[in-house]
């Protein structure tokens, strides 16, 4: 397995569970979740248009609930609910949101303005005409999860390793060999998991092309402003693209911010941050509401979200490259589908039954021209 993120964790999990394969999981850093993994918002959002990336949201959602009151307790799921707003042309985003949600089961009412405000009392002057509150969404801790994978899989004998940056791939007669600058590995089956850094893991490897993205966002994190209750939804307004939820004590917030981050040209890890953004997060604020002036802004941190073009996950066997597995691309999704894509993932390399159109829409055989 290599990366040590929610892709390649979650995967590790149930090939374990499912298993008697021998798994080593191989991650770049001094420690695991150095990446997006342990640089995001921790929110579990159903609430999206793609309707196969909500079916992989509400099954992840569940499992992660699940998880948490079966003694992964440092998960800490909560379930706040998350609450959209909308303005102007992203009334229609928040229309096909709702309709997303409404095939799949999954509760959703629109708010009135008052109702908005009774819940989060910091858009008392905000400016939004449509809001749409999902009772379901959550949020969790991600270090927590994180701290869960990595006990569940050394429990079942997985060997997880940092420092452990792959240099180089090469097919033999009957599987991989895998360089480290410390060892050799070799394995019947890759599964790369690597993140931002999936596409220059596949071409090491010589496998098919795939035309990720990684996209720098930020996070900021301030002190609480008035009104502020730790029982508050995440709040993402569409028409001013910006977010907060509350984080313990604090207020998270998010600019939105969408910036493609060249790892190739840059040779830097995507993981500095850029001082202009809490400006941009300022003024989109501002344009928000009021409520927000003299907001007290403490730290901030930032990190990769990883995609292609038409926005879904890259999940199973390259065409060309037999036993050559890819779990990548969860862009802004990866914590609330870890357990869904971990469980998909596994059933594909194990030869397992899965619905073969979720795997039809997720599969890397969709970049062969
Ligand atoms: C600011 C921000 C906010 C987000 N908010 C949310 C949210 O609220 N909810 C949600 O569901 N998702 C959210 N996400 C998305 C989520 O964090 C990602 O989808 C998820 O973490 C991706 O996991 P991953 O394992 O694919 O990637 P990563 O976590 O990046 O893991 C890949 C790992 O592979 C390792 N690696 C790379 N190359 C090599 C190599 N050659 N050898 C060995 N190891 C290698 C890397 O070091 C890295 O640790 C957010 C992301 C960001 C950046």
């Amino acid at each position: 397995m290599i990366g040590g993120g929610f892709a390649g964790l979650a995967t590790a999990y149930f090939l374990a569970r499912d298993s008697k394969l021998r798994i080593v999981v191989l991650e770049q850093e001094k420690k695991l979740g150095g990446h997006a993994s342990g640089r995001n918002a921790g929110m579990i959002r159903q609430a999206l248009t793609d309707p196969y990336l909500v079916r992989l949201a509400k099954e992840g959602k569940e499992a992660l609930k699940t998880a948490d009151r079966k003694g992964w307790s440092r998960i800490q799921f909560q379930a706040n609910g998350s609450l959209l707003l909308a303005g102007g042309d992203s009334e229609k985003e928040l229309k096909k949101t709702r309709d997303a949600l409404r095939k799949q089961g999954i509760l959703s009412h629109w708010l009135s303005r008052d109702e908005s405000v009774s819940r989060v009392s910091v858009l008392g002057e905000a400016k939004f005409s449509k809001a749409l509150f999902s009772p379901t969404d959550a949020m969790v801790d991600i270090k927590g999860l994180l701290q869960e994978f990595i006990h569940a899989l050394k429990t079942r004998g997985v060997r997880v390793l940092s420092g452990r940056k792959i240099q180089a791939l090469s097919r033999t007669h009957s599987g991989f060999l895998i360089r480290t600058a410390k060892q050799y590995f070799y394995a019947k089956k890759v599964v790369n998991a690597a993140g931002a850094w999936a596409g220059i893991v596949g071409e090491k490897a010589n496998a098919t092309v795939i035309p990720f993205k990684a996209y720098r966002r930020h996070l900021f994190y301030a002190d609480p402003v008035k009104g502020f209750k730790k029982a508050w939804p995440f709040v993402w307004d569409l028409s001013h693209e910006v977010y907060f939820r509350p984080q313990g004590k604090k207020l998270m917030l998010s600019p939105c911010d969408k910036i493609l981050f060249r790892l190739d040209v840059h040779k830097r890890r995507g993981t500095g941050t850029d001082p202009k953004m809490q400006q941009v997060l300022i003024k989109k604020l501002r344009q928000l509401s009021g409520s927000f002036e003299g907001l007290k802004i403490r730290s901030k941190v930032a990190g990769l979200r990883t995609m292609v073009p038409d926005g879904r996950f890259v999940i199973g066997e390259d065409p060309k490259l037999k036993g050559f597995y890819w779990v990548a691309g969860l862009g802004g999704h990866g914590v609330t589908t870890a357990f869904s894509v971990g469980r998909l993932a596994s059933n594909l390399i194990l030869g397992r039954k899965v619905d073969t159109k979720l795997a039809r829409v997720f599969s890397p055989r969709r970049f062969v021209k």
